[in-house]
């Protein structure tokens, strides 16, 4: 069984994330992605998780190459860490996700 990810990270991921998905702003049926995976070290690190609606985490996981590309997912067996790797919205923004729970806009 794979341990679940704490309420208060839940909490702190959404908010964060403003309660919408990242991708495509909608705000009903949210999930939480793991960006890269639940495996590895810490796997509840806040830069490692993102809020994403039900059928945008459907569309990461069906399209693993664009998620990769966007930064939605990292791929696993690599040395990227999460709070390194920005991700695209749908819109072709920019963010850095930090393990202190913030969500930075880059230019
Ligand atoms: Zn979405």
């Amino acid at each position: 069984m794979r341990p679940p990810i704490p309420t208060q990270t839940r909490e702190a991921v959404v908010i964060r994330d403003m309660h919408c998905c990242a991708r495509c702003y909608e705000g009903w049926r949210l999930e939480i992605h793991h960006r890269k995976g639940r495996g590895g070290k810490d796997p509840h690190r806040l830069s490692n998780l993102i809020t994403l609606c039900a059928p945008c985490h459907q569309w990461v996981t069906e399209h693993p190459a664009d998620a990769y590309e966007r930064g939605l997912s990292i791929r696993r067996g690599t040395t990227d860490m999460p709070d390194e790797v920005p991700y695209l919205d749908g819109y072709g923004k920019r963010f850095a996700l930090t393990d202190d729970g913030q969500r930075i806009p880059l230019i």
